[in-house]
């Protein structure tokens, strides 16, 4: 269970007074919580069984325009509805918000109550799946890194984003001193979330003015994309109570760095041993680990998409800056798209560095995961490990720079294709399409300042 409520509990925290809402909740495309604020008494009453949403849900962009170009739904096909199923194993208290509870749901499609193929969640199930075939469950930890500013949303939206302050005023990396005058938003974050049950090990100061990273537990990879999305939505909800704003745009100003998502993945057996893990392997990595990690190398071009879903995200990739370009690995080198951990004990594990904050970690995750099971499945060999400072390194491959680029790669990807459908590539291609046609529409500052005398 991933949650910390059962329905039982619920019930008698209902009858007690001590819950009367219950969030109910799906992941968009972009890996947003949307749904709805029930009643507790009718959630326990009839909504626990499903309830239902607008399929446009799965169609929209961050501002929820009605994207046409979709085969899944559309005005012609009358956006109709899905039906939200309540997964029970997800309940839990949410701390941070008075009397209330929440749980996740899956999309089904309206008439035949399948699973929707598109739905972030559904694709993860789907890589989990396969894997259990082979004998094998995938453990992962999400390292989320953001910036807290100083003012609210509010505040920013008014002014149009301009004079963005960062909460603090210099490089905070590993910061006792600084790090404890943002106590104000971080406490409540590491333990609100705790007490939903999602197991928070630390948050840090990293390296820039004002940002902060927040570390949890590795755990299978269901929970760790649902912990993910969860912290990430509260460490907005916390600041905002607050009076303070948190953002996990991958880049938001050209000369500070930019915010990534590292991925850790290790492979489990039956009997619950690290798989990776073969002690007289070179790194104490096994033969499976090779495999896996070639198959993610070889791979990453063509999920890179799912790494950096927007034109911003790849404004993160730059020289010097720890966010990585280069589909290499290396051990325990910052440099690489692919980290070595833990190497020579049970902890044994690979880092993928190559993801933004900006990421959805349902995707991001599953779509390493067939990555992974594919180089499993062509009993991939893994080329010795890069060193030094990869960014100087000629003959490493490259990820798509754009996404333009990662557009393409994705969208001719047989790999993808045969992982998830050709309908579900087709929908993301799209997705990744209007967000190049949106930015293509619009006149920016840059283009004003440049070109009104000079052109
Ligand atoms: P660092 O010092 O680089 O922050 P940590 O030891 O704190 O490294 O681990 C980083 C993340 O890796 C943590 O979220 C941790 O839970 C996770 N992790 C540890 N062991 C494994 C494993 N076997 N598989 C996947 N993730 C793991």
């Amino acid at each position: 269970m991933a949650g910390n409520l059962t329905f039982d509990a619920l019930k008698a925290a209902v009858s007690k007074d001590e819950i009367d809402t219950v969030l109910t909740c799906i992941v968009d495309m972009q890996g947003r919580l949307m749904g709805k604020r029930f009643h507790a008494q009718h959630f326990i009453d009839s909504a626990f069984e499903e309830t239902h949403c607008c399929n446009y849900l799965l169609a929209t962009d961050l501002e929820m325009y009605t994207v046409e170009g979709y085969a899944a739904t559309s005005w012609a096909g009358g956006y109709g509805d899905y039906v939200m199923k309540p997964d029970l194993s997800t309940l839990r208290l949410v701390p941070w918000l008075e009397g209330t509870a929440m749980v996740l749901c899956d999309l089904l499609d309206h008439h035949t109550h399948e699973e929707v193929a598109h739905a972030p969640r559904t694709m993860l199930k789907k890589q989990i799946a396969r894997l259990k075939d082979l004998g094998f469950t995938a453990k992962c930890a999400t390292e989320l890194e953001f910036f807290l500013f100083e003012k609210s949303y509010d505040d920013m939206r008014k002014s149009g984003f301009r004079d963005l302050e960062p909460i603090s005023g210099y490089n905070e990396d590993y910061h006792i001193l600084q790090t404890t005058k943002e106590e104000a938003v971080m406490r409540p974050v590491r333990n609100h979330l705790y007490k939903a049950g999602i197991p928070v090990e630390n948050t840090k100061g990293e390296a820039e003015t004002g940002q902060e990273e927040l570390n949890i537990r590795y755990s299978e990879a269901m929970n760790c994309a649902d912990y993910h999305t969860i912290a990430k939505h509260a460490v907005k909800e916390i600041a905002w109570a607050n009076g303070r704003s948190a953002s996990f745009l991958a880049k938001w100003r050209a000369d500070k760095v930019g915010s990534s998502t590292h991925i850790h993945q290790s492979i489990w057996n039956e009997a619950n041993e690290n798989a990776f893990h073969d002690p007289s392997g070179d790194h104490g990595m096994s033969k499976l680990m090779r495999q896996y990690m070639a198959g993610l190398i070889k791979y990453a071009p063509d999920y890179t998409y799912f790494l950096a879903p927007y034109i911003n995200s790849y404004k993160r990739f730059q020289k010097g800056t720890f966010a990585p370009t280069k589909t290499v690995w290396s051990v325990d080198n910052r440099t690489a798209g692919f980290r070595l951990c833990g190497d020579g004990t049970k902890a044994v594990r690979v880092e993928c560095r190559i993801g933004g904050s900006d990421l959805n970690p349902y995707l991001a995750i599953a779509a390493q995961l067939a990555a992974g099971i594919r180089g499993i499945e062509e009993k991939l060999d893994l080329d010795p490990p890069a060193s030094g400072d990869v960014y100087e390194a000629k003959r490493a491959r490259e990820i798509p720079g754009t996404l333009r680029d990662a557009r393409e790669t994705m969208r001719k990807s047989k790999m993808l294709r045969e992982a998830f459908s050709d309908a579900v590539i087709d929908h993301y291609a799209r997705a990744a399409e209007w967000e190049i046609e949106e930015f293509d529409r619009v006149v920016t500052d840059y283009e004003i300042a440049r070109g009104f005398e000079r052109a």
